[in-house]
């Protein structure tokens, strides 16, 4: 017998109070969720249980069915939902249901205030949903025994107003028993066609049989719909079965079914959720997939199934062959394992690629929302990585604003072409702006534009794509296009040798260690100069990367290179050395250089040069 057997009066805390007058308030047209909410409770504890017994066989009980058993009373308009899972001890009692997570139930009441969610989708998700029962209940007893096979059983009362107690209890078998005192406009809820109407709505796919009292037939299908055959199963049932799956309440952007038997039996779901913040209403709440051997469930969040860069990957995967009774650490290390995922992860990149093609669209929302991690897999952990260049996208210089492949570049690819052109920055509209691209664009080539942050990363393992290398096009050493003389800013008028070498020695005089040479260039059109590094210095996307994981490395000296057909240079050719607008002009084409690499460290210190050129003009 525990000490007390006083009942004790224990208040709930601030926020409970507040979130009971909310549900009891708000939700009255959708207040059957509340089954949904304790029926997802009893199979929590079901699982919990479950997992214990994988390692641990001295418990209550260990050879009770797992199960959901719901019953009514018409008569005292009592309705008790009853499972044989992990059950309570008085202490879990106390606090499992007097006190609500604190940060759970504050994010409740602000999502609830912000009024942008259904409160009954969100209820679930915040640690709140037990609750809801108070939306329907005068009072309710939760009368529980814990799987440890010296505690004692004990009941949790309450009719939801300021306080609830704790009570011994006689319980023998293990588990949890939640008896509720109907209110007196919820009698529908003891009528057995309204609860299996519910079950079927909410709560199908709960992986225990869920059985209502003096009926042995199960009501929820709980068929693991990944056991069906593919061909039988409807996108209706994947959707829903997603939805009560992850309680993620937008469809998924696709999804796989696999059932194969060689050379593994396995079944696999996956599913590619719409999008990529895990937020607060999901169910998951780690990254993995459900791994089930035999149908029992093994590990909840199993993270071997699939290489880091498809973690936003959800599912269930089940095989016959991965042994049971197995510990959870030797069931990773078992060559099955290892089997499974390279499957798993073929079929990933399979539905991705058909995706791409079949609904280019749908594919253009998810590389918008996912492309980090597929550019991440190519920049560390997939091998091979050439298996995920067909899923990558990219804007281009000829098409700016359409996502293009890779195979798509290829096929555009001019006669003769024999290599993928890229530019890298900050930004596509200083990408596009940039005067290394005037060779390119005059002659009709395209260039890929690389400006996300993942970009120099990938570049450090992609190198090629089929037989196609990728080249800069900032580098001094890709051969270039010859651009017509027609398409030059001051075609008849080429500076002389003589004015050119004037140029040269009055940009380098003017410059100093600001650049390490000053020399001509034949790959400009409109722009006066561009820069460019040295032979010999560290690559651009590894100064990138450097530059973006904060590692010390020095910018190079870059070289300046001028256009000896642009008619400003030509201009300035003719002024006197100390004539004051050479020397303005002179910065200005040089920190505009800077500018369009994304180099200039102080924009702003131009206005005032600017200004002055601007008043010299107007004169
Ligand atoms: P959540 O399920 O999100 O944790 P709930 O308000 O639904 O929040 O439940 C609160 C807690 O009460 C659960 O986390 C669990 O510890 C405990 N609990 C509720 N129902 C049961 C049950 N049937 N068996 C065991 N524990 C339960
Ligand atoms: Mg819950």
């Amino acid at each position: 017998m525990p000490e007390n057997t006083q009942k004790s009066a224990i208040p709930f805390k601030a926020e409970t109070r507040q979130i009971l007058e909310i549900l009891i308030h708000s939700l009255y047209n959708e207040r059957e969720v509340f089954l949904r909410e304790l029926i997802s409770n009893a199979s929590d504890a079901l699982t919990r249980m479950s997992f214990e017994m994988l390692t641990n066989r001295n418990v209550l009980d260990p050879d009770a069915e797992l199960k959901i058993v719901i019953s009514t009373d018409p008569e005292t308009r009592t309705l008790t939902v009853k499972d044989t899972g992990i059950g309570m001890t008085e202490v879990e009692l106390i606090e499992n249901l007097g006190t609500i997570a604190q940060s759970g139930a504050r994010n409740f009441l602000k999502a609830v205030e912000e009024g942008q969610q259904n409160v009954s989708d969100i209820i679930g998700q915040f640690g709140v949903g037990f609750y809801s029962a108070f939306m329907i209940a005068d009072s309710i007893r939760v009368v529980s025994r814990s799987y440890q096979p010296d505690a004692t059983a004990a009941a949790w009362v309450s009719t939801g107003e300021d306080t609830f107690s704790i009570e011994p209890a006689e319980k023998t078998d293990r588990g949890t028993e939640v008896i509720i005192r109907l209110k007196e406009d919820a009698a529908e809820f003891t009528e057995e066609h309204r609860l299996r109407e519910i079950i079927l709505r909410h709560s199908d796919y709960v992986p225990y049989p869920i059985y209502l009292k003096d009926n042995p037939e199960q009501v929820n299908h709980q068929t693991a719909l990944w056991r069906q055959a593919p061909h039988q199963v409807e996108k209706e049932e994947y959707e829903k079965f997603y939805r009560q799956f992850s309680m993620d309440f937008e469809p998924p952007i696709t999804y796989a079914h696999m059932a194969i038997d060689a050379p593994v039996q396995m079944y696999a779901l996956l599913f590619f959720p719409a999008t990529a913040e895990r937020n607060i209403f999901s169910a998951r709440k780690q990254e993995g997939l459900k791994l089930y051997a035999r149908k029992v469930l093994i590990q909840e969040y199993c993270q071997d199934l699939l290489p880091k860069c498809f973690r936003f990957v959800d599912g269930v995967v089940d095989s016959e062959d991965i042994p049971l009774n197995v510990s959870r650490e030797s069931v990773q290390s078992t060559r099955i394992m290892e089997q499974l995922e390279k499957l798993i992860t073929s079929k990933v990149i399979e539905t991705l690629k058909k995706l791409g093609e079949n609904e280019p669209e749908k594919y253009e929302t998810f590389w918008k929302n996912f492309r980090h991690f597929i550019k991440e897999g190519v920049a560390t952990d997939f091998e091979p990585y050439e298996k995920l260049l067909p899923l990558l996208r990219f804007y281009s210089l000829k098409s700016p604003d359409q996502w293009i492949t890779l195979e798509d570049y290829v096929k555009g690819m001019k006669e003769g072409q024999q290599k993928i052109y890229f530019l890298l920055g900050d930004e596509k509209a200083s990408l596009l702006h940039s005067p290394h691209m005037e060779a390119f664009r005059h002659n009709d080539y395209d260039v890929l534009l690389l400006s996300d942050p993942m970009d120099p990363f990938m570049l450090l393992r992609f190198k090629k794509y089929e037989t196609y290398e990728l080249v800069n096009i900032t580098s001094r050493d890709t051969e270039v296009p010859k651009i017509e003389k027609e398409a030059l800013d001051h075609p008849d008028e080429v500076i002389s040798d003589e004015k050119i070498q004037y140029l040269m020695d009055l940009f380098k005089t003017q410059l100093g260690d600001r650049v390490s040479e000053v020399k001509t260039t034949d790959r400009l059109v409109e722009s006066p100069a561009r820069l460019v590094d040295p032979e010999g210095s560290l690559p651009q996307e590894m100064q990138r990367v450097y530059h973006l994981l904060e590692k010390e490395y020095e910018l190079p000296q870059k070289i300046l290179e001028i256009n000896p057909n642009n008619s400003i240079l030509a201009n300035l050719a003719e002024r006197e050395k100390d004539d004051p607008r050479v020397k303005d002009i002179v910065e200005q084409i040089y920190e505009n250089a800077l500018l369009i690499e994304g180099l200039h460290p102080d924009p702003a210190s131009m206005i005032l040069r600017i200004q002055r050129l601007m008043q010299e003009a107007l004169k």
